[in-house]
Formats: C-alpha cells, sequence, structure tokens
C-alpha cells in the first residue's frame, strides 16, 4: 500500500513536471544552454517547447544515427527512442561516432554504447534505448508514441517496414542513405508526399558490404536531424516531396521534384 502511495507521488510529481514544461517554464539552465538557439528569428522559447515536448524515433544507432542522436540530444527534443540490436565493431568506428574503442573491448550494445555519451551530452532529457531487432510484429510496441521517426538504417528491407508502419499510423518519417561519398534523403508525410514505395517500387539490390566514408554518414545524419528539428518547429521547408541527392566528392547537390503514385501499394488509397 505504502509503495502504491509512494508511486502515485511520484507520477504526481512527474505530471507536473510536464505540465509546468508544457506551459513553457524551462529552468534557468535550461533557458542558459539553449539561449543560442532560442535567439534564431521564429524558434524563440515556443520552439523550445516544442522539442521538449517531442519524442523522436531513431531507427539504428549507426553511421547515420550516430549524429541524428547526438544533434538532437543537444538541440533539446524531449524524449529520444534510440533502437538498435547490434553491438559496435572495429569496423563500424571509421563512421559510427558513438561508439568507442572501449565499447567495443566491453562488447556492449550500440543502443547501450549510445545511451551512455548522450545521457552525458544532455542530462535535461529522456534517452530510451531500445536493443530489439525490429520485425513486423514488435515495430507497433517499439515505436508507441513517437511524433515523427528518423530512418538511420543501411538496408531497404528494414526501410519498407518503417515506411509502411509510419504510412499506416500517420506519422512523419525522415529518410536518409548513404554509400561511398554520397547521399539521398527526403522527408515523408503520409497522404501529403510520395512514401518509400512509391520512389522506389523495386528495391535496390541488396549487399552485404558496401564502401562508406564517415564524412558521408555525418553529412546526412545532421541533415535528416535538421528536418526533424524543422518538421517539430515548423520553421523553414523541410523536404517534402523532394529527393536531395548529394555528392561530397564532386560538390554535386540536386534536389528533385517528386510526385506520389497513385499505384502505390502503401499509400496509393490515402
Ligand atoms: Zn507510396
Amino acid at each position: 500500500m505504502a509503495l502504491i502511495v509512494k508511486c502515485s507521488l511520484i507520477a504526481k510529481h512527474i505530471c507536473k513536471e510536464v505540465i509546468e514544461l508544457k506551459n513553457g517554464k524551462f529552468s534557468d539552465r535550461e533557458l542558459e544552454r539553449y539561449s543560442r538557439q532560442i535567439m534564431i528569428e521564429g524558434f524563440g522559447e515556443n520552439g523550445q517547447r516544442k522539442l521538449a515536448n517531442a519524442t523522436v524515433g531513431i531507427m539504428g544507432q549507426g553511421g547515420l544515427g550516430s549524429p541524428v542522436s547526438i544533434y538532437l540530444a543537444v538541440a533539446g527534443v524531449g524524449k529520444l527512442v534510440i533502437v538498435d540490436y547490434q553491438s559496435p565493431e572495429i569496423s563500424n568506428l571509421n563512421r559510427q561516432i558513438l561508439h568507442w574503442e572501449e565499447d567495443v573491448e566491453k562488447g556492449i550494445s550500440k543502443v547501450e554504447s549510445a545511451a551512455w555519451k548522450m545521457k552525458k551530452i544532455n542530462s535535461d532529457i529522456e534517452i530510451i534505448p531500445k536493443k530489439v531487432k525490429v520485425t513486423n510484429e514488435n515495430i507497433e510496441k517499439v515505436f508507441a508514441g513517437v511524433d515523427i521517426v528518423v530512418d538511420c538504417l543501411d538496408d531497404f528491407t528494414p526501410r519498407y517496414m518503417l515506411n509502411d508502419f509510419c504510412i499506416k499510423n500517420r506519422i512523419p518519417f525522415v529518410h536518409a542513405a548513404v554509400e561511398g561519398f554520397h547521399g539521398q534523403m527526403t522527408t515523408i508525410v503520409p497522404g501529403e508526399t510520395p512514401c518509400l514505395r512509391c520512389l522506389f517500387p523495386i528495391p535496390p539490390p541488396k549487399k552485404s558490404t558496401f564502401p562508406i566514408i564517415g564524412v558521408t554518414a555525418g553529412a546526412f545524419g545532421i541533415l535528416e536531424a535538421a528536418e526533424v528539428i524543422k518538421m517539430l518547429t515548423g520553421l523553414g521547408n523541410p523536404l517534402k516531396s523532394k529527393l536531395l541527392i548529394g555528392d561530397l566528392l564532386y560538390h554535386f547537390w540536386e534536389t528533385i521534384e517528386v510526385c506520389r503514385a497513385s499505384s502505390c501499394t502503401v499509400c496509393g488509397h490515402l
């Protein structure tokens, strides 16, 4: 009984904090921490509140997932659900900057490795690590309650699963894919923009290993994090119905207008 009362008091305390945050009462430390972004025109405390009240799902904690997680953590996104089932390996370290030599030596999972650093990067936000291989059976549970999902994967099969889940549940979804020195990205809003299957009805052939350098994953991961911040705050023009293609080696950057496919098996009916 005493335990129930205690839990209830804790729950009330948490609720009070959430309500205060929704009403915009940041601590002095938070106001100081985010002061340089709050002063951006159109951002303000209101933009910071939108980030603080948001939950973002990040699928993959590798080359793209590392910069996405770091930059969303430092920006003050309130809750980050980080998902991966693998452990860091030495061949990951040229690009997966959240994982260090000591994490490989310890044999811990990528989400554990990422979570302890992200808590040190920003202790005012909540990190929810989920060491799980996402399947069609568990994806609803893994990403329950998220406002937006970020694709930080390196394989189209799980990407399609993520796409289908987001379309079904009307959750915006930021996609990026990288290889070598080049990459692509787009922001998908169910019912408004083309989905991944509209753009790529046939998945590219799967490669067990492909070349990649850290700067490419870093550049596109940061662009993905920027898309999330724009979508959450309502600032600027996200890459909706636009596919950005970029090559760092020759500085070829192009944005292509893309359309929905009425024949799409996943979003054509929306
Ligand atoms: Zn579609």
